[in-house]
Formats: structure tokens, C-alpha cells, sequence
């Protein structure tokens, strides 16, 4: 396996009194395509919010390129090379769509995308980038907040749900621009609940379930039945 980028280390997450992580862990590699799947409740957003700093962890359960980052702010996380593409896109509703990729910008680092780059990959936003994000199809807001992830010149991206409430077609759509995201250099962190999308994607799959790791392993050698099982507690 090649040297990890993101290693999660028994990371546990709490709401209140209710605990929600137990002791997750989970490896991403430069330039891997890691999917997290699971049911509706089983912790996906939370891992990927305990490690974009939006829930502080403890700060070895989370190491990024070998340094412990679980209790660094979400500012601090994205300076660091970590961008979240949250689920339900959360964009600014008065921003115009180009005002909302240059937000993405501002606390990142520096790197190869910029507006022109994600205008490449998303030639529609290009189009668009004078029009208010929310005049904009699911799809094309979905784009957008992929680009103001982008912007902020990540080394991990974490997708949470971006095929959530998409038609098949613009699901397809999307998933066929991320071979030029990881063509940058960037490792992908995906969390989808498809599970057929998820092993096309990605080569390396876990599988949560109550807030722990019910499985994990490479794509190749999961089956559907294994994973469904694992999924959905069977
Ligand atoms: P979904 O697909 O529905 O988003 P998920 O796998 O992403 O599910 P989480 O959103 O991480 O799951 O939620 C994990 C658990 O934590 C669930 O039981 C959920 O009810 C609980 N939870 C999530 N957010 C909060 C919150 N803000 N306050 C209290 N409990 C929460």
C-alpha cells in the first residue's frame, strides 16, 4: 500500500451524551479514491466532518502527511490541504455562482486550480458564473460546490453524498469529471450510499455501520453481497 495521506485512528465522535463514532479508523492514500458507505445515521457525515475540524477529535486520531490534525479547527484543516464538499452543497444563496467558487479560494493554498481550471472542468458554471447559485439545477449547484472545494487548492477532497437527490444521468455526469480531479494529485474521500457507484469508483471501500467499521477492503475483492450485508446489519 502506498504511504498513507489520511490516517484515521480510532476516532470517536459525540453529539451531547449521544455517541455517534467508536473508534473508527481508516487509511487514504496520495492519489486514492476511498468510498464510505452505510446507511442513513451510521456516522458517514460525522467522520468526515470530525476530520475537515468541523467536530474537534482527538488530536492523534486524526494524522494528515504524518502530522496529528483532530483538533485543529476547519480553517486550519483546509490551510493544511483538506477540503469538504458538505452534504446539501450549503452554498451561499446571495452569492453569485463565481463569488461562490472565489469564497472557496480565500483560506487555501496555493496550486494549479483556479476559476479558469474548474471553468475547464465544469464548462457549464463558466456559462453561469453571473447567475445567483440558487438559479442553478441541483447538478449544476452540485458542480459548484465541487469547484469552490477545488479552489482552495486541496491535497484530500471529502465528498459527502454528492449524488444525493441527483438524477442518474447528471449522477453519471458528475462522476465522469473525477478522474480529472485525481489526475491533479488529490486523494478522494467519498461517502456515498450507492453502493454500486461506490465500487466503480473507488478502489477501496468501508463500510459503517452504528458508528463503527462493519467492513473494509479493497474493492476488487468485496462483494455486493458481502457489502450489503455489512450495510444494512444483516
Ligand atoms: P445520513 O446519510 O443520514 O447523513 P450519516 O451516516 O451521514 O447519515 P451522521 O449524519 O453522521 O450519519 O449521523 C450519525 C448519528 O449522529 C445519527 O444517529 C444522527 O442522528 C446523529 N447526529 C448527527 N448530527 C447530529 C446533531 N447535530 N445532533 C445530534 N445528533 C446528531
Amino acid at each position: 500500500m502506498p504511504e498513507p495521506l489520511l490516517e484515521v485512528r480510532g476516532l470517536d465522535a459525540h453529539y451531547g451524551d449521544f455517541r455517534a463514532l467508536f473508534g473508527v479508523s481508516l487509511d487514504a492514500a496520495h492519489g486514492q479514491i476511498v468510498a464510505v458507505i452505510g446507511a442513513n445515521g451510521a456516522g458517514k457525515s460525522t467522520l468526515l466532518k470530525s476530520i475537515a475540524g468541523m467536530m474537534r477529535a482527538r488530536r492523534d486520531s486524526v494524522l494528515f502527511a504524518g502530522e496529528p490534525i483532530g483538533d485543529l479547527a476547519a480553517h486550519a484543516v483546509v490551510a493544511r490541504g483538506i477540503a469538504l464538499v458538505p452534504e446539501g452543497r450549503r452554498l451561499f444563496p446571495s452569492l453569485t455562482v463565481e463569488e461562490n467558487l472565489l469564497i472557496g479560494g480565500r483560506l487555501g493554498r496555493p496550486g494549479p486550480w483556479d476559476l479558469k481550471r474548474v471553468y475547464e472542468l465544469f464548462p457549464i458554471l463558466a456559462e453561469r458564473r453571473n447567475q445567483p447559485a440558487p438559479s442553478l439545477s441541483g447538478g449544476q449547484q452540485q458542480m459548484v460546490a465541487i469547484g469552490r472545494a477545488l479552489m482552495s487548492n486541496p491535497r484530500l477532497l471529502l465528498c459527502d453524498e454528492i449524488s444525493l437527490g441527483l438524477a442518474p444521468i447528471i449522477i453519471r455526469d458528475i462522476y465522469a469529471r473525477i478522474p480529472a480531479i485525481v489526475a491533479e494529485g488529490l486523494s478522494l474521500v467519498i461517502v456515498e450510499q450507492d453502493i454500486v457507484q461506490a465500487l466503480k469508483i473507488a478502489s477501496h471501500i468501508y463500510c459503517l455501520q452504528e458508528g463503527r467499521v462493519a467492513l473494509s477492503g479493497e474493492a476488487g475483492a468485496l462483494t455486493r453481497e458481502k457489502i450489503s450485508a455489512a450495510y444494512f446489519g444483516v
